[in-house]
């Protein structure tokens, strides 16, 4: 008999074909998509690293998919953000990546968030979701989604792009022990801004490169395989065809998650 429906502990027949790579895989197998079912993971932008990102994990089969995006699809996007197309243009981004990623895994629930996080709204987003992704393209953003999954103890992977080079790293700093947040390893507002993508460019590909290892770090992180990057910071350069991982420790000064922040 063909199973058609599936249940929180069940694969169906579609999923056992749709998922069949994962599922010879014994680091992941039957146990681990259902894992991968039953997640919920919220992405911050759909835009360069959204893309990939969005993308692969639709297609891993993240059961719940949340992404939030204030902008609207321009032309000059479409040099990287490869969830878009010319159709697209002066839509919604949220909309425009709502009909790909239908279109690639109908098996998903999307969550659309068309709106700016900030710090009257990130908490109740962010507390719907077992796990956040950051790929945006602002500092407020980042600091705002980094203290938030602190406060709720959400593991958060983020990755960042500019000119020829990526970082990427995941952040559990709720935990015990000397794992960073992100205001340990920049700092805090005041001296973060360096730019952006607009004022200085971006190697399209480079958001590929880097959306798709964050991809790979969000499925790690759901399953518990592998090796957490919480306590390393991923370096690449694209020209110089170089990866380089840096060890990376709490800050006992830090503002948010030092010795002398204030307790949750
Ligand atoms: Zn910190």
């Amino acid at each position: 008999m063909t199973k058609t429906t599936t249940t929180d502990d069940e694969l169906s027949d579609k999923q056992i074909e749709r998922y069949a790579r994962h599922l010879v895989l014994p680091e992941i197998a039957e146990e681990g998509q259902l894992k991968l079912l039953n997640a919920k993971v919220l992405v911050i932008g759909a835009g360069g690293l959204g893309s990939p990102l969005l993308l692969y994990l639709a297609a891993a089969g993240i059961g719940t998919l949340g992404f939030v995006d204030d902008d609207s699809v321009d032309l000059s996007n479409l040099q990287r953000q490869i969830l878009h197309d010319v159709a697209a243009i002066d839509q919604p981004k949220v909309d425009s990546a709502l009909i790909r990623l239908k279109a690639l895994n109908p098996d998903i629930t999307f969550q659309p968030h068309a709106l700016r996080l900030n710090s009257a709204n990130v908490d109740q987003i962010v507390e719907a979701y077992d796990l956040v992704a950051d790929g945006c393209d602002n500092f407020n953003t980042r600091y705002l989604v980094n203290d938030a999954c602190y406060r709720q103890k959400k593991p958060l992977v983020s990755a960042a792009i500019m000119r020829f080079e990526g970082q990427l790293t995941s952040f559990r700093a709720f935990e015990k022990g000397d794992k960073p947040c992100y205001r340990c390893l920049f700092g805090n507002e005041q001296i973060a801004e360096k730019g952006s993508c607009a004022d200085v460019g971006v190697l399209g590909a480079l958001a590929g490169t880097m959306g798709s290892l964050q991809a790979i770090e969000v499925i790690k992180e759901l399953l518990g395989i592998g090796e957490s990057l919480s306590n390393n910071l991923l370096l690449y350069d694209a020209l110089g065809t170089s990866f380089h991982r840096m060890r990376t420790r709490r800050d006992p000064a830090c503002s948010l998650c030092g010795n002398k922040a204030p307790a949750n």
